[in-house]
């Protein structure tokens, strides 16, 4: 492989993330506000503040390459928001609703754990420590956001829709 297209590619998988990000920002919100479950409302809330400060990340990223964040769509982010919305749309209780938001939200934080641990490693194979250490940083937030919706999940809102169909 050679090491200016791995470079390339490289610029090209933090511009994806970049728009991935833009569009979470602007979904959590509205998931946050359609969630019933306070545990999950400030779960989304929070992950929303987590978000700006990767977004924040990814600029410094860009910054420091000399390159534009903008330019690219990312398109698996887009479908993933999308579904969920389908979902959404659809006439549901309470929580059934929150059971939707959760199985939406963690395919959106798997898809995010995928693509910033490739970044990663592509990081320091082109020798950018520092980089690939601020991308881990938010690599591990998403791991964390990932795990507190399981558990979420577990604790309250799958056994309270349970409650529903009983
Ligand atoms: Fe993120
Ligand atoms: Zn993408
Ligand atoms: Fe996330």
């Amino acid at each position: 492989m050679e090491i200016d297209s791995l470079r390339k590619l490289y610029v090209e998988e933090l511009k994806d993330l970049y728009s991935a990000e833009k569009q979470i920002l602007q979904a959590l919100p509205k998931m946050a506000k359609k969630a019933s479950n306070t545990q999950l409302k400030a779960a989304f809330t929070e992950h929303l503040r987590q978000t700006e400060q990767q977004v924040q990340r990814l600029e410094q990223i860009f910054e420091a390459l000399g390159k534009s964040p903008r330019g690219k769509k990312c398109k698996g982010m887009e479908g993933l928001l999308e579904e969920g919305k389908e979902v959404m749309q659809e006439d549901m209780d309470e929580e059934t609703r929150d059971a939707a938001l959760i199985a939406a939200a963690q395919r959106v934080e798997h898809y995010e754990i995928a693509a910033y641990g490739c970044a990663i490693t592509h990081a320091r194979v082109l020798g950018l420590e520092e980089v690939a250490d601020l991308l881990e940083q938010t690599l591990v937030e998403e791991k964390h956001a990932d795990e507190r919706l399981s558990t979420i999940a577990e604790q309250e809102v799958n056994s309270s829709a349970l409650h529903v169909t009983l």
